[in-house]
């Protein structure tokens, strides 16, 4: 059986549970997984020596007392001191957290060592308890899509890259106190008559020098960001995503497919020298091959089957942003807008009403066009808004759609600018001049359907796809949905990740210095450090675990 086939996780509780019985089975999940013989060992020594030591004072124990209080404060040190040599692996909290212990039972003080050893076990319990969560978490995404497992999987902290790098942070910040920690160790070779404070205030320095509640908070913060974001069908392409996508402040989306539907309606054909049929068959025809809503559009109104154009027969090549050339039956076909017959010099008429028109021409001829035009998707409006209610400061669109159709929309959405009229590279183009406007720092998102983006999105700091086109499966977020309103809401998410993380961080830090200020003035023991300490990690990983739920109270 898997692990996670036993642990009744916060992430999918089985209804039947009660509370009462739910938190009983959860708080017996990290001995399955965690608890190991050295563990048991090292907690019930150091408990028996607690307890024995509070009868210190019975006389006539004294001696055999004082024997069992030293072998209980000598034997979890000395065992967990083997387990790190024989591992061969010196974990950075662990490490102070042992070395603090040394140093208390060199104070004589036997029941610090051991308060120590229990809050460090502690800790680890904590972390055991996330690490099994987060095991469990790909097996409640059972339903959702393949990209989306993939993604929780990558972002599992024990094998994501992001995990070394913050493992290297947090070995900087033991550094830091270990080295502050050298100070008073120093100072013991100068009063060697009076040398308990400074070896307190030495394991002090050491207790708060454990990293593990800041790496193990910020590793799941992100890991929450991914898995919660998979759940409401948003692919995060790594955790490093969240990160990013918080720092965004403009948001250009382009119109077609993202703002619009996507799905065209034909408003007029106006056909020249051939009856209309003919002039959607051939349209049809040429965009046999295309993925664009508007070839699909074509197609459907001419009732043709992609398929029934055989392979050999006809050679395509689709210009971006502005439609098809074809090669068919020896004749020359081009269907696209008006830049497209520009392009070629071909002469054509402008349509009387404005509007989107689909030219086309044959073997140099111009034949008539088609008018269409497209909805604004459903909670377009909404979502823009909620975008800037969430911090995006400018909300801009780019289209290669003709300029009267483009305002149109831009208009009735609210877009702060709007460009019409551009091919995939002038909306890269744009993409860098909204930089250079904005200034060097200006972090900027660009959404699209996917179809003739990429140009767009390399010149991204976050591409967002909404339904992924076959051009662009490579979109730091993905969503797979036609709801526009997961754009905010991964926005939203990815929001609430820094802004835990920053909390976290600072908390800590603030924290951190406060109990090394008071250890200096040694008014905390090193017990009391570690114990605070301890209880300050256990309530940053819990903090960090609401993460994982975070779409259910955005999206509210
Ligand atoms: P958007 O920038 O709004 O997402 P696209 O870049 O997909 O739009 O397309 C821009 C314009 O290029 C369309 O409005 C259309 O005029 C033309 N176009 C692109 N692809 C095609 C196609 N396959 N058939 C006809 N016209 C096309
Ligand atoms: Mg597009």
């Amino acid at each position: 059986m898997k692990v996670s086939d036993s642990i009744p996780s916060v992430l999918g509780l089985p209804e039947k549970f009660s509370r009462l019985s739910r938190r009983l089975l959860k708080l017996r999940l990290p001995l399955e997984r965690r608890f190991t013989g050295r563990d048991i060992l090292l907690c019930v020594l150091a408990t028996v020596f607690l307890v024995l030591s509070s009868f210190k004072a019975l006389s006539g124990l004294r001696l055999p007392l004082r024997i069992v209080s030293v072998l209980a404060a000598a034997v979890p040190l000395c065992l967990q001191a083997l387990r790190l040599i024989k591992q061969r692996s010196f974990p950075a909290e662990e490490t102070a957290y042992l070395l603090a212990a040394g140093l208390c039972a060199l104070t004589r003080d036997s029941m610090s060592p051991a308060l120590i050893l229990i809050f460090a076990d502690l800790l680890s319990i904590a972390e055991g308890y996330c690490l099994l969560h987060l095991d469990a978490a790909p097996d409640t995404l059972k339903d959702a899509k393949l990209p989306m497992r993939q993604g929780v999987e990558r972002a599992d902290p024990e094998k994501s890259p992001e995990r070394r790098a913050l493992a290297s942070i947090s070995f900087g910040f033991f550094v830091v106190f270990a080295a502050a920690a050298l100070v008073p160790g120093i100072c013991v070779f100068f009063h060697l008559e009076n040398y308990v404070p400074w070896l307190r205030r030495c394991a002090c320095f050491l207790t708060l020098a454990s990293p593990s509640a800041v790496l193990f908070s910020s590793l799941l913060t992100h890991f929450g960001a991914v898995f919660s974001a998979a759940k409401a069908d948003i692919c995060f392409s790594d955790n490093s995503v969240p990160e990013r996508f918080a720092r965004c402040g403009i948001f250009v989306f382009s119109k077609t497919g993202t703002v619009t539907d996507g799905r065209f309606r034909i408003t007029e054909v106006s056909p020249s020298g051939m009856s209309e049929q003919d002039l959607l068959r051939i349209a049809a025809i040429a965009e046999c091959r295309s993925a664009h809503p508007i070839a699909e559009a074509l197609r459907a109104a001419a009732g043709l089957d992609p398929a029934s154009v055989p392979e050999e027969a006809i050679s395509v090549k689709e210009i971006p942003g502005k439609g098809v050339s074809a090669f068919f039956s020896g004749h020359q076909i081009y269907v696209g807008n008006a830049g497209l017959l520009e392009e070629h010099s071909i002469w054509y008429a402008t349509p009387e009403k404005s509007g989107s028109a689909v030219h086309v021409a044959v073997d140099g001829g111009w034949r008539g066009y088609v008018m269409i035009s497209d909805e604004i998707r459903e909670h377009a409006f909404e979502a823009l808004e909620e975008l800037r209610a969430q911090g995006a400061s400018s909300v801009v669109m780019l289209t290669g759609d003709v300029r009267s159709a483009a305002r149109r929309m831009a208009s009735s959405l609210n877009f702060d600018m709007v460009k019409p009229e551009l091919s995939p590279e002038e909306k890269a183009s744009a993409v860098r001049y909204l930089r250079s406007v904005h200034g060097e720092k200006a972090r900027i998102a660009c959404v699209g359907d996917g179809v003739h983006d990429l140009e767009m999105f390399d010149a991204s700091d976050v591409s967002v796809c909404l339904e992924p086109g076959k051009d662009a499966p490579q979109a730091m977020v993905t969503v797979d949905s036609e709801d526009i309103l997961r754009i905010p809401l991964a926005y939203r998410i990815c929001r609430e990740t820094e802004r835990t993380l920053f909390f976290t961080a600072v908390g800590l830090a603030t924290a951190k210095l406060i109990l090394a200020i008071l250890g200096v003035a040694c008014i905390l023991t090193p017990a009391a450090a570690a114990g605070i300490d301890c209880a300050l990690g256990v309530i940053s990983v819990i903090w960090a675990l609401t993460g994982l739920t975070l779409e259910r109270r955005a999206g509210t």
